[in-house]
């Protein structure tokens, strides 16, 4: 592969979208663009400022003056808040409860949109995780891939995950969990969750994480052979 690509991968939680995205951007020694963690740090931003999540306005107006910044390295990437490191926060429930919330204000997704784009366009291959970037934000990406798995499998991993943590064994809540936020993801009036056009539809119901890698890495070699 010898001139830079523009690799995206999109689709719903639970399909392992985020750890196969890193092991793909380290096999093709590329940089790694987590857009979920941009909206989880202007989320954390909301609610740290006691904004109701009902006051769209007011959300726009933070995700206006906010100062993020997230890292590129897929073996460690970072997310800061005003300089603050808050890559542990993020990822708690206060944030996860919140985030379709706040990534649901149109101005939000304008403005990180727009960062996303300018972070993409930098040096060298870059993998680029979310849910609408191969329809939305990166449109002329070179591979785009969008991942699924049975709503079955997503709560049963999600389900295990949960288990694993020592939360209670409720595969049935979860799996009404799962196709709940489905159905609000995929028919929600702002950048829906659903695979562009061109993108490749990968099932990951009855795969491991490293063959999904590498099936991954041969259609990213197959494309860029022929579009060389
Ligand atoms: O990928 P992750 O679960 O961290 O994303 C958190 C949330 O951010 C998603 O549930 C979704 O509401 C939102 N999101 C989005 N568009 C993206 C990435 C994430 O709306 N490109």
């Amino acid at each position: 592969m010898n001139r830079s690509l523009v690799i995206s991968i999109d689709g719903p939680a639970g399909t392992g979208k985020s750890s196969v995205a890193r092991g793909l951007a380290t096999s093709l020694s590329a940089r790694y663009l987590d857009t979920g963690a941009m909206y989880r740090i202007v989320t954390l931003s909301v609610l740290r400022s006691g904004i109701d999540l009902g006051d769209a306005a007011a959300i726009a107006g933070i995700a206006g003056d906010i100062e993020l910044a997230v890292g590129h390295d897929p073996g460690e990437d970072r997310s800061y808040l005003a300089g603050e490191d808050v890559s542990a926060e993020i990822r708690g429930d206060a944030v996860t409860k919140a985030v379709s919330a706040v990534s649901a204000v149109p101005a939000v997704r304008t403005r990180l949109v727009d960062l996303q784009r300018a972070l993409a366009a930098g040096p060298g291959n870059v993998v680029v995780e979310g849910r609408d970037i191969g329809t939305v934000v990166l449109p002329d990406a070179d591979v785009k891939i969008f991942l699924t798995a049975s709503a079955e499998e997503r709560a049963r991993r999600r389900n295990d995950q949960n288990v694993a943590a020592g939360a209670a064994d409720d595969y049935a809540r979860v799996l009404a969990d799962v196709k709940r936020r489905d159905h609000l993801d995929s028919t929600r009036a702002v950048s829906p969750l659903r695979a562009a056009e061109d993108a490749i539809v990968v099932d990951t119901s009855d795969m491991n994480q490293s063959q999904v890698i590498a099936h991954l890495v041969e259609l990213v070699e197959q494309k860029a052979g022929v579009s060389r």
